[in-house]
């Protein structure tokens, strides 16, 4: 009986650790999959980047962090010149394209650390942690000059993605709101000065 017993028990000491190992993988599986799931729910599916939401939510933390740092950052609103008439001339399909371009070269020139994020319909945002207003303007300049070489040939009549932009700094202290609403001035001002161009406003 004794031995009988010795053999049951090894087999299912061994049945268990095989249990344990399959519910281990299984778990780091659902783990992955819910990983996943929430990047996916925290982006755009057109292009790929974040959205609206999730990119505020990372601003938002941003501000509580660098409270107490105090150290000044960057924000760039960005909106597609005269997209309405890209989409009226070559279609909404290739608008879709266009805006999946800008999205791939926005994410070239920008770094891990930044926040790039689709915050409307042709309209984007890049939050630059440690960044003062003159680097911002350095990367969206080299964004512009990216896409100024990128044309799109295959179209007839070519196309060229144009884009506005406004930028300004954080100012310690103050909220999300105060610092889009100034981005949002300087993008303004820079649509009624003719567009293609770059605006920087620090209040
Ligand atoms: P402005 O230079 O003043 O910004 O002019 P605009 O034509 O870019 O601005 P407007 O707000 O008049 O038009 C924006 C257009 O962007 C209209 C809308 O149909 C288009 N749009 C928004 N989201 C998408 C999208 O996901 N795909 C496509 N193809 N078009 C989109
Ligand atoms: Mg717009
Ligand atoms: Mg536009």
């Amino acid at each position: 009986i004794l031995c009988t017993l010795q053999v049951v028990v090894a087999l299912l000491g061994a049945e268990f650790s095989e249990l344990r190992a399959r519910l281990r993988s299984r778990k780091n599986a659902l783990e992955e999959a819910l990983t996943r799931i929430q990047d996916l729910a925290n982006r755009d599916s057109l292009t790929g980047l974040y959205h609206r939401r999730y990119s505020q939510e990372l601003l938002d933390h941003h501000i509580s962090l660098q409270g107490r740092s105090g150290r000044a950052f960057s924000l760039a609103l960005i909106d597609l010149d005269h997209f309405k008439a890209v989409n009226d001339t070559h279609g909404h399909a290739t608008g879709d394209q266009v805006l999946q371009i800008f999205a791939s070269e926005a994410r070239r020139v920008t770094r891990e650390s930044d926040i790039l994020a689709r915050w409307g319909g042709e309209e984007f945002i890049i939050v630059m942690p440690d960044t003062l207003a003159e680097g911002a303007r350095l990367l969206v300049d080299r964004l512009r000059s990216s896409l100024n070489e990128l044309r799109i040939e295959t179209l007839e009549p070519p196309l060229q993605i144009k884009f506005s932009a406004g930028i300004t700094e954080h100012r310690p202290g103050e909220s999300s709101d105060v610092a889009l609403t100034r981005a949002d001035r300087a993008l303004y001002a820079a649509k009624v000065a003719g567009r293609h161009r770059t605006v920087v406003d620090l209040g």
